[in-house]
């Protein structure tokens, strides 16, 4: 008599009759549920050995090589390069540090700055050195859940996107929240007007920026009940935050009149009263008087302050960082075999322009568009042989006086 075998699983034993499909190898059987254990083991250890190789690749750079790139780029801003050289190190330390008995805390970033003194282009420079997925939102597009507009959540889902869906790769990544000032609380600074749903958008942030798993819908938008959530672990992403304050420096000088200055500083102050700008001396108690939340401004440990662009730093910046506007114009003319040469009195002019208008060193880029836009539309398909384009003040004045009109226009 021939004895029946009985068909089994060798992952967990159970018998052929007892489960709903049993796959038959060489020399053992599987069910269909280990089958399923076992894709599940395959993937989380896939998804473990490339975090292991993300952090293997991230690399350390030290303070002083961090304050070196950015001196490449950003001109100025001093004690900014210098904070944030460090800051940047240790929250990078932090993370290649594992998570052994002390824990580090993250320290998020806050920026204060008039526009277009180049917050976003420091956020945007430490990321394109550190090579890491890097995203801006602005904050007054935001909402808390269950308002219309985007909710806070989906600013996880942009750096998601850059990072390709890799999620492990979003989860070393900045983000650059721009406007946050803009979604200060009303009642502890009645001149500013905001968006009502300002706290509860203040909230969700803390969440993300205290370190939580978040569910992140894939293609961002409103939430949908079927949509399937993407899982991102915001412990270690970088969130550095940017906001004008416009008017903190009242609250500033009200602070440093009456109490904290000791005499010496004080009179420091008056005998430099031209250089004394309010934003040196932001402290988080201002940022708090201003209407952000207390929990919020403890999660962004790091403060630092950019300082107003005279015309001699708007000079510098027109023509001598890597990717300078200039610089990038000439390289523009030189494709189409134009060399451009531009009378150093004309810089002057432009940078007049840029200081009249109050707009950081964010005007130079669009008077130099208003400046090189007929020699752009015309000269390319005039000749292909090499010719010089020169720039005297006679002709910059010509192409730029609507802005001359513009300018007196809005003084009177
Ligand atoms: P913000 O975010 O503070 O409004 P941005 O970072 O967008 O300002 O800067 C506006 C423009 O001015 C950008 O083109 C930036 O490259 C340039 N810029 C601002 N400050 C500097 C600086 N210190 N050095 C070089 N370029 C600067």
């Amino acid at each position: 008599m021939t004895k029946q075998i009985i068909q089994t699983c060798a992952f967990c034993s159970k018998k052929k009759a007892d489960v709903d499909i049993l796959i038959t190898g060489n020399s053992g059987n599987i069910c269909d549920v280990c089958v399923l254990k076992a894709t599940a083991i395959v993937e989380e250890e896939k998804t473990l050995t490339h975090r292991d190789k993300i952090k293997e690749d991230l690399k350390l750079y030290k303070p002083l090589e961090i304050h070196k790139y950015l001196d490449q780029y950003i001109i100025g801003q001093e004690y900014a390069k210098k904070i944030l050289s460090v800051a940047v190190y240790n929250h990078y330390k932090r993370i290649l540090s594992g998570s052994d008995d002390l824990e580090l805390d993250k320290s998020n970033i806050l920026i204060v700055g008039d526009t277009g003194t180049g917050k976003t282009l420091f956020a945007r420079t430490i990321a394109k050195m550190l090579n890491v997925p890097f995203c801006i939102v602005d904050a007054t597009s935001m909402t808390e859940a269950g308002y219309v507009g985007e909710d806070v959540e989906s600013l996880l889902t942009r750096l998601l996107q850059v990072a390709n869906y890799d999620v492990a790769s979003a989860e070393r990544g900045i983000v650059f929240i721009d406007e946050i000032d803009k979604i200060a609380r009303k009642n502890d600074n009645p001149s500013i007007t905001r968006d009502v749903s300002g706290e509860g958008v203040q909230q969700a942030l803390l969440k993300l920026m205290e370190g939580s798993i978040v569910n992140v819908p894939p293609q961002g938008g409103r939430k949908h009940p079927d949509q399937k959530y993407i899982q991102i672990n915001t412990k270690n992403i970088l969130f550095i935050c940017g906001g004008a304050f416009s008017g903190i420096d009242k609250i500033i000088k009200n602070r440093t009149g009456k109490h904290s200055l000791g005499f010496a500083r004080k009179k420091n102050i008056q005998k430099n009263e031209k250089k004394y700008h309010g934003f040196s001396y932001v402290l988080p108690q201002d940022i708090k008087k201003y209407g952000l939340i207390p929990e919020l401004i403890g999660r962004l440990p790091i403060l630092t302050y950019l300082l107003p662009l005279d015309k001699s730093i708007l000079l510098q910046i027109l023509i001598e960082p890597k990717n300078a506007v200039i610089k990038q114009y000439k390289k523009l003319f030189l494709m189409d075999n134009i060399e451009l040469s531009i009378n150093p009195k004309v810089y002057d002019l432009i940078v007049g322009y840029a200081y009249d208008f109050n707009l950081g060193a964010r005007g130079l880029r669009s008077i130099c568009e208003k400046l090189f836009l007929d020699a752009l539309y015309s000269m390319p398909s005039n000749d292909t042989k090499k010719r010089v384009l020169k720039i005297d003040v006679k002709y910059a004045k010509k192409q730029l006086k609507e802005l001359e009109f513009n300018n007196l226009k809005s003084a009177s």
